[in-house]
């Protein structure tokens, strides 16, 4: 019950700033930030390819309100690419990118966040690597995969995100099975009506299940986001009926959640790539975050009365 008001006050701007100027807010918020500059979070993308890992790396932000910030986004990620040109790491560091933050909600939005975006996947091309577009609520996605085509024209190997709990996305996996297309599959962190999405956990479990099917059967590269270990298993389960080395797919989970997981799976031979989010404009993504596990709210209000 408490995750649907959690992700609504991510929207708001008076729980923005309640949040933002509580005690103790840093402290927890650092669990799944992995720092504020890009300086801060180098290391942590070495220290992560140390122990066998890979990353994506996403600048958080969304849901900007003028055309500098967009512009500002766009170049807050070529300064990160231009920090991992001199580590040579390739796609073990790659990107993941929210289109809202690149101006895809402003007045000729669609075009803008494709401008803005291009130079990123561009200058990730140039050194090696390459950019996921995440997925936002669903009012953004027609835009998001007509974004995602257009780019592919010239970069194929540009990923994109589809979310389990829309009753669209099995069509939309179909349609995104071919060779060549990277695809992440999760289950979705939005707040979403039930006229486009199924409200019920374990409804949005099978779900998952059927579009996994389809993406595993398929003829792209799937990529698993998931903490669930039932999942897990499911997954490593159809890749093998599916004939997929472990080279054919990956696994990808959050900096800061079940991190003995992604060392465990590493281990086995998967690839396994944390989503590594940094800077200061965290609060839509640390407010997903809080709605996902209850317990995380609770503890984050315990370190608001212990400050
Ligand atoms: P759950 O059933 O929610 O969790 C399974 C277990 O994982 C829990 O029991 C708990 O032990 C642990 N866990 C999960 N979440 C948390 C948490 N926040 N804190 C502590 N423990 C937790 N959603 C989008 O809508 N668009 C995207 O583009 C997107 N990209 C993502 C990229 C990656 C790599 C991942 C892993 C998730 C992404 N998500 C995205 C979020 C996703 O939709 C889910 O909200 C999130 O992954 C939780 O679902 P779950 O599959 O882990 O299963």
């Amino acid at each position: 019950m408490l995750g649907p008001v959690i992700l609504a006050a991510s929207r708001s701007d008076k729980m923005r700033r309640f949040v933002s100027a509580a005690p103790g807010t840093k402290q927890v918020v650092a669990r799944f930030i992995a720092g504020e500059t890009v300086e801060q979070v180098v290391p942590v993308v070495k220290e992560a390819v140390a122990k066998g890992l890979e990353v994506t790396l996403d600048v958080v932000g969304e849901d900007i309100t003028t055309r500098e910030q967009a512009a500002a986004a766009r170049d807050a990620y070529l300064e990160l690419i231009e920090q991992l040109a001199g580590l040579g790491l390739g796609t073990k560091a790659e990107m993941s990118v929210k289109l809202s933050m690149f101006g895809q909600s402003l007045e000729g939005g669609h075009e803008l966040a494709l401008a803005n975006v291009r130079p990123v996947v561009e200058a990730a091309a140039a050194i090696g690597t390459t950019v996921t577009l995440d997925a936002e609520d669903h009012t953004t996605l027609d835009s998001m995969f007509a974004i995602h085509e257009e780019l592919r024209k010239d970069f194929p190997q540009t990923g994109c995100v589809i979310q389990a709990y829309l009753f669209r996305t099995e069509d939309d996996a179909r349609r995104l099975s071919e060779a060549g297309s990277r695809v992440r599959i999760v289950k979705g962190a939005y707040k979403e009506p039930a006229s486009v999405a199924h409200q019920d956990k374990a409804e949005i479990d099978k779900a998952f299940v059927r579009v996994l099917k389809i993406l595993m059967e398929g003829d792209g590269y799937p990529m698993i986001g998931s903490h669930d270990p039932r999942l897990i298993a499911i997954t490593q389960e159809l890749a093998r009926s599916a004939g997929r080395k472990l080279d054919d797919y990956e696994f990808q989970m959050l900096y800061g959640i079940r991190g003995d997981e992604h060392v465990r799976l590493a281990a086995e031979g998967h690839r396994m790539r944390v989503y590594t989010a940094y800077g200061t404009d965290w609060y839509g993504y640390f407010m997903r975050r809080l709605a996902e596990k209850p317990a995380n709210l609770l503890f984050f209000l315990r370190s608001m009365i212990t400050k």
